[in-house]
């Protein structure tokens, strides 16, 4: 029996929907995707990329694009925010490459996006339309239909909803509320290395872990930049869905109590730092939540979560090699492909929300949870930060 070749709309063209079209297009679908801004600004600042991940650009053909773009550090250090002490050590680099078959990667998310884009322009049978929002879908036994910005009526056969964090598609298949917001504010910032003065730059990933706050830094663009995320408890401000609200040095810091000097250092030395408030939905309790019938949710439309394991993007790649597989599984209809994606996925982006959520209130402790937390690293050192169940996944 031949693989299928089925017409597909996504919608939304973050790094779920990007992925997911690629990756259809890729196995011979026919795949239109419509993203509802009208050109894409370089927004936002860094991503972390497991091994998980990477496997999945790996095998969309963009091993040599990720290698050009990314940086790919040595270790993950933990630090402890209030006097710098080295708490943990997880060899990355050659490492998690010999490990897990595919490297541990930091890069802008920009230089992610554009790397799946370009992918995508360079495939024949997709087509992306940009500042095309898509407000709603009807779906019935034939055919999921749909009106485009201009007033044009689609039909296709299958969906991906892949319109992020504040999905309008979400809500009609699931009637659904909307995100939680989760009491936490991150403030990002991304600056050439040679901008700051040489203690503060980093080839690492680091993670500093301080009382009701941590920080997270790492090299991007080969390592010539560096990322700095800083997460506080805090209700934020702004429109929810702005990536993008200039905060100032002194905001930052304020949040980190006793913070050692160089954590406050960076945050002076940093500029063009930008608050997002942290939103995110209770872990997937079933497959129904990952779609229904033709309609697929793919990504943070289906799982938003805590970047607190740093497998949001890493999440929505895995889904969009899932959903193409079963899309292309041949003797599979529609509605039974859509169906094993979500039985395929719940579970994993269900663990992955939970772990999350568990590592915030461990990196945020103090007290004795602190020092169980800080005794545990030094004693198990990679042993607890290595997550084979994680990064091992697709190998
Ligand atoms: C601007 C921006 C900056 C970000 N910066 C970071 C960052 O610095 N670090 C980090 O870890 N994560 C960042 N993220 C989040 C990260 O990209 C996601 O958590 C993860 O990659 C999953 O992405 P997604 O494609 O599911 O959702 P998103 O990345 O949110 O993408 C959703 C896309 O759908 C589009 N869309 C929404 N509704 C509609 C509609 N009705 N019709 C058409 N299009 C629609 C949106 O414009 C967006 O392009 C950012 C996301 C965005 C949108």
């Amino acid at each position: 029996m031949s693989a299928p070749v089925r017409s597909i709309a996504v919608v939304g063209a973050g790094v779920a929907g990007l992925a997911t079209a690629l990756a259809c297009a890729r196995a011979g679908h026919r795949v239109q995707v419509f993203e509802q801004v009208g050109a894409f600004a370089p927004v936002g600042a860094g991503i972390q990329l497991g091994p998980n991940a990477t496997r999945v650009l790996h095998d969309l053909g963009l091993e040599p694009a990720l290698r050009a773009v990314a940086a790919f550090p040595a270790e993950l250090q933990v630090r402890s925010a209030t006097d710098a002490r080295l708490l943990g050590v997880l060899p990355l680099g050659e490492r998690a490459q010999a490990r897990y078959g595919a490297p541990y990667a930091t890069l802008a998310r920009a230089d992610l996006h554009h790397m799946l884009l370009t992918g995508l322009e360079a495939q024949t049978q997709a087509s992306l339309y940009v500042g095309c929002h898509i407000d709603s879908a009807q779906q019935d036994s034939g055919a999921v239909q749909f009106r485009t910005a201009d007033g044009m009526v689609r039909r296709v056969e299958c969906m991906a909803a892949a319109d992020g964090l504040w999905s309008k598609l979400r809500s009609q298949v699931l009637y659904d509320t909307p995100p939680d917001a989760t009491g936490h504010i991150a403030y990002r910032a991304l600056v050439q290395q040679a901008d700051l003065p040489e203690n503060l730059r980093s080839a690492v990933v680091t993670a500093w872990l301080g009382p009701n706050f941590h920080a997270v830094t790492y090299p991007v663009r080969g390592g010539a930049w560096l990322n700095a995320v800083v997460v506080e408890h805090g209700a934020g401000g702004g429109e929810p869905d702005n990536w993008s609200q200039p905060a100032s040095p002194d905001a930052v810091a304020a949040g980190m109590e006793g913070a050692a000097p160089v954590l406050r250092d960076l945050a002076q030395a940093m500029g063009g730092w930008q608050s997002w408030t942290l939103f995110d939905r209770p872990p997937l309790r079933s497959a129904a939540l990952m779609g229904a019938a033709r309609i697929a949710l793919v990504g943070d439309a289906a799982h938003p979560m805590r970047p607190y394991l740093a497998q949001g993007a890493g999440m929505a790649l895995e889904d969009s090699g899932c959903l193409a597989r079963e899309l292309s599984r041949p003797g599979l209809s529609v509605a039974q492909a859509v169906q094993a994606y979500a039985n395929a996925r719940w579970q994993r982006n269900a663990r992955v929300q939970k772990r999350a959520v568990r590592n915030g209130v461990w990196f945020h402790s103090s007290g004795v949870r602190a020092s169980v937390r800080d005794l545990g690293m030094r004693v198990l050192g990679a042993r607890v930060l290595d997550m084979p169940w994680l990064y091992g996944y697709g190998a």
